[in-house]
Parts: structure tokens; C-alpha cells; sequence
């Protein structure tokens, strides 16, 4: 039986650590021995570039060409097209700029909306976790990505919560489940960038609560405000290699345990 999970990072915000999230969680549990495939599955190609592939725009391979080959149906060795094997332990599916012409491609296809799920479901079964780090908008990748997901992670930056902007990402997601995709749901919410000296975690946790109730989980593993975080982006590394005895490593530490006693 495949066992294997797919967790997506997503938020309508950018700016949020979406990405961070997405491979500081994907590395967090290659190193507890688990397989894990990353999926960019954003044009910008930001997870890409943080993992150290300095120039997303110059790759071949990427998600984009796996997309076409499923939109025309065309035979390609899934096993091994486009993914790359990171010197951290993970796998990775690369992004850049010519997803963007996917999304325009996708508006054409037939089951436009299930494209992505047909190649994961290939995939499957290589993998123990599948993370996929969405683009900061709700249009087709995005909700291919919702499709073929089973848990959403929904990073918000603590000092600019605004429980408003989760509303229209919490529609989508009911819309996808009701329509496309009802295995699908919210992990948890999990607080990000959280500067203690001017932010508390409490007021947060209490905002979510009064317009979501206990519906929706709330991570208990917070990620702490720390420019060593910035730099592990800009070097290209994960925050485990740049600052392993950190705070921020230490809470995607956490935050790794917390999502497999989820699980
Ligand atoms: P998103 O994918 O939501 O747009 P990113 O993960 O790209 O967000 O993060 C946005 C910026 O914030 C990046 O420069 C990243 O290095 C930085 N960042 C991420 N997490 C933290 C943190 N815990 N503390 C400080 N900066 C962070
Ligand atoms: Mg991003």
C-alpha cells in the first residue's frame, strides 16, 4: 500500500516563508531517514534558487516540461525526468519562469485542473513525503497543487496577521474539496518570523481561534524572526547547514516532529 503524504505549503501572501517552510520541512524529514521528493511549484522558481540552483531560469528540466508532457499525454520516464538529488537528502522537482505559460497552457487542457496529480500520483510511490511549494496566488497551478495534495501548511508572518486574507484561501480549499479533491485538509496554520519583542504568539492564536474556532490546527512548533534564516536563503543552503544549532532550526526541528505525530 503507498503510504506516501503530500503536504503543500500555501498562503494567497508572499512573503510569508512558504518556501522556507517548504524545504526546511522536506530537508527536516530526509534527515530523520524518510524519502522526500520537493516540488517548486512556483514560477518564480524561489525553492529552487534556495536549495542553491543559483539559476532556475536556465534549467531544461523542470516542472513546467513535466506538465506539458502530461497536458499532451506524451510518454516520458517519470521515475527520473526532472528530478534532481540535492547533496541534503531530498529530491527535487525544479521551477522557473516557464510555468508561467503553463498556467496560460492549462486553461486549454482537458482536466485542466487534475494535470499535476497525474504526474504525483506517478511518482508516489518512490517517496515516503511529497512537499510542494506553491505561488502566492489561487489561479491553476495553484489549485492543481491544492488537487493533488492530501494537507495544506498555511504559513502566516506574525506581525502582519490578517485573519481577513486567510479567508479567501480557506474558500478555495472548501471549493477544491467539495469539487475535486476531498481527501483534502488544512494541516495546520503555522506561525512564522515571530519577533517576540513585539509580537505575541498568544494574540495570534487567540485572533484564528475567534474566527475559526478549534477548526482549524495551529501548529504549537512557532519559527522565530532571525536573520540566519535570510542568509540560508541567500547562500542557497538549509537552515540546518547554515545555523544548525539556531532557533529557526530548532522550530522546523519541531515543526517536523509535530507534522509526523499528525500524520
Ligand atoms: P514566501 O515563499 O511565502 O514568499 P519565503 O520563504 O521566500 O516566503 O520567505 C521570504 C523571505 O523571508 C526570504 O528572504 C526568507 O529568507 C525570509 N525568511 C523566511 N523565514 C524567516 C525567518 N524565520 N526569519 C527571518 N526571515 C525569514
Ligand atoms: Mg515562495
Amino acid at each position: 500500500m503507498n503510504m506516501c503524504k503530500v503536504y503543500v505549503t500555501a498562503s494567497q501572501k508572499g512573503g510569508v516563508a512558504k518556501t522556507t517552510t517548504a524545504g526546511s520541512l522536506g530537508i527536516g524529514l530526509a534527515k530523520k531517514g524518510y524519502k522526500v521528493l520537493l516540488v517548486d511549484a512556483d514560477a518564480q522558481g524561489s525553492l529552487t534558487a534556495s536549495l542553491g540552483y543559483k539559476e532556475p531560469d536556465s534549467m531544461n528540466d523542470t516542472l513546467a516540461v513535466i506538465m506539458e508532457k502530461e497536458i499532451q499525454d506524451e510518454e516520458y520516464d517519470s521515475n527520473i525526468f526532472g528530478i534532481l538529488h540535492h547533496d541534503e537528502g531530498v529530491d527535487l522537482v525544479p521551477s522557473n519562469i516557464e510555468l508561467a505559460a503553463v498556467e496560460v497552457a492549462l486553461i486549454q487542457a482537458m482536466s485542466r485542473e487534475t494535470i499535476l496529480k497525474r504526474y504525483i500520483d506517478k511518482v508516489k510511490d518512490n517517496y515516503d513525503y511529497i512537499i510542494i511549494d506553491s505561488a502566492p496566488s489561487l489561479g491553476l497551478i495553484t489549485i492543481n497543487v491544492l488537487v493533488a495534495a492530501d494537507k495544506i501548511i498555511i504559513p502566516v508572518q506574525a506581525a502582519y496577521l490578517s485573519v481577513k486574507g486567510l479567508e479567501q484561501l480557506i474558500k478555495t480549499i472548501s471549493r477544491v474539496r467539495r469539487n475535486l479533491n476531498n481527501q483534502l485538509g488544512i494541516d495546520g496554520v503555522l506561525i512564522t518570523m515571530l519577533d517576540k519583542r513585539t509580537v505575541y504568539a498568544r494574540e495570534i492564536v487567540e485572533l484564528l481561534d475567534d474566527a475559526y474556532g478549534k477548526a482549524i490546527n495551529i501548529y504549537n512548533s512557532r519559527i522565530p524572526f532571525s536573520i540566519r534564516a535570510v542568509e540560508a536563503t541567500t547562500k542557497g543552503v538549509s537552515i540546518y547547514k547554515h545555523d544548525p544549532k539556531g532557533k529557526v532550526a530548532e522550530a522546523y526541528g519541531e515543526l517536523t516532529e509535530e507534522v509526523l505525530a499528525n500524520a
